[in-house]
C-alpha cells in the first residue's frame, strides 16, 4: 500500500503530500487522532515516500527494495518504537537517539516511528525533548498518538501536528469489506464507530458477546465469572459505556436503528437489554427517571474506568459495578 491508498483521511494526506511535494518534510510530525483510523499506516507509508528512490507523484512507488524493506520492518534507516508493558521508558528513547545519530545508510532520511508516543513516561519525555530541540540532520521522527494530551506541551509544540478523524460510514465500510464476513459487516461497522482498525485488530462481535455474557452473570448475582485482569476490566467497561450510550439513545429517540448493541439475539437478559421494555412509548416522567439513572450509571462507570490505572481490587470493582448494573436492569425491566 502507498500513502494514497489510506482511506478517509483526505485532510491529513493533503498536509503530508504537501510536505513531500515542496520537499519540506519537517523533522518531527505528530499524527494524532483516535485509535484504529490509519495513523500508523500513514506514518509507515510517509516514511516509504520520504525514502523511496523512485517516487510516483510525490508518493512512494510501493514496489522498490526500499519500500518493501520498510513494509517488512527491515529497512536499515527506519526504526519503530513501541511501548513495553504499556510504557515507553528512557532506555528506549536512548536507543532512538542512537539510531538517529547515524547517517542514513541507503535512504534520504533516518526515520523513527514512535507508536503510542503518549505512553512515554516523564523521564523518557524529558530525554526525548532534548532530541527534539536539536534534531539530528537528515532525521524524521513520526509520533503516533491517540491521546496527544498525554504528551507534554513542550513536545507537542515542537511537532508539526497532523490530525486524523474517525471515518464516515461509507469509507469505514470500504476499509472493512473484504476483511469482515459479509453477514457481520453491518454489526461490526456500527461497533467500530468510524475506527475500522479496531475492528480489524479485534473481534468486535466476540467482544460484544463476551460483554453480554458477563453482564448476564452480573445481573443474576453470579460472581463465579469475574474479569480475568485489569485489561479485561478496561475492555468490559468500554463495552458497558457503549451499552449505556445505547440505552440513552433509545430513551431519547425511541428508535432501534442507531443502536450499537441493538436487540441482540445473544443477549442473556430478558427483553434484550438496551430496550428493556421501555423507551419511546413510556410515560414522560418515568422515562426521565430511567434516563437519569442511565446517565448516573454512565458517569460512575466512566470514573471507575479513569481509576483503573491505580490498583483497584478486582472483586470489589466487580461488586461495585454489579450493584450499579443490577439496579439499572431492575428499573428498566
Ligand atoms: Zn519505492
Amino acid at each position: 500500500m502507498a500513502l494514497r491508498d489510506i482511506i478517509g483521511q483526505e485532510k491529513a494526506l493533503k498536509i503530508l503530500f504537501g510536505t513531500l511535494r515542496r520537499d519540506r518534510v519537517p523533522s518531527t510530525v505528530l499524527l494524532s487522532g483516535d485509535a484504529g483510523i490509519g495513523k500508523m499506516r500513514s506514518a509507515v507509508n510517509y516514511a516509504k515516500a520520504v525514502n523511496c528512490p523512485s517516487p510516483v507523484e510525490d508518493d512512494c512507488c510501493d514496489r522498490c527494495a526500499s519500500c518493501r524493506k520498510t513494509d517488512t520492518g527491515v529497512h536499515p534507516d527506519v526504526a519503530t518504537l513501541l511501548p513495553e508493558e504499556g510504557e515507553i521508558k528512557i532506555d528506549a528513547v536512548r536507543r532512538l537517539e542512537e539510531a538517529l545519530s547515524l547517517k542514513p545508510f541507503e535512504g534520504r532520511r533516518k526515520v523513527v516511528i514512535v507508536d503510542d508516543a503518549d505512553a512515554m513516561n516523564l523521564n523518557a519525555a524529558n530525554a526525548f525533548l532534548k532530541t527534539l530541540e536539536e534534531p539530528p540532520r537528515d532525521s524524521l521522527i513520526l509520533l503516533v498518538a491517540s491521546n496527544p494530551d498525554g504528551l507534554p506541551d513542550t513536545i507537542r509544540s515542537r511537532c508539526t501536528t497532523v490530525r486524523f478523524y474517525p471515518l464516515p460510514d461509507e469509507e469505514c465500510r470500504r476499509v472493512l469489506s473484504g476483511a469482515v464476513e459479509a453477514g457481520a459487516l453491518d454489526a461490526v461497522l456500527r461497533l467500530s464507530m468510524g475506527r475500522p482498525g479496531l475492528a480489524l485488530s479485534r473481534d468486535l462481535a466476540a467482544e460484544r458477546a463476551w460483554f453480554l455474557k458477563l453482564l448476564g452473570s452480573m445481573v443474576q448475582g453470579d460472581a463465579r465469572e469475574v474479569w480475568e485482569d485489569k485489561n479485561a476490566i478496561k475492555a468490559w467497561l468500554d463495552q458497558a459505556i457503549l451499552f449505556l450510550r445505547d440505552r440513552v439513545v433509545f430513551s431519547v429517540t425511541g428508535s432501534g436503528s442507531d443502536l450499537l448493541y441493538g436487540a441482540d439475539p445473544a443477549s442473556p437478559l430478558p427483553d434484550s437489554a438496551p430496550l428493556g421494555g421501555r423507551g419511546g412509548g413510556s410515560a414522560g416522567e418515568q422515562a426521565d427517571r430511567f434516563l437519569a439513572a442511565d446517565f448516573d450509571a454512565y458517569r460512575q462507570l466512566l470514573s471507575l474506568r479513569g481509576l483503573l490505572d491505580f490498583n483497584l481490587n478486582k472483586s470489589i470493582s466487580w461488586n461495585y459495578v454489579a450493584q450499579i448494573m443490577r439496579a439499572l436492569m431492575a428499573h428498566s425491566c
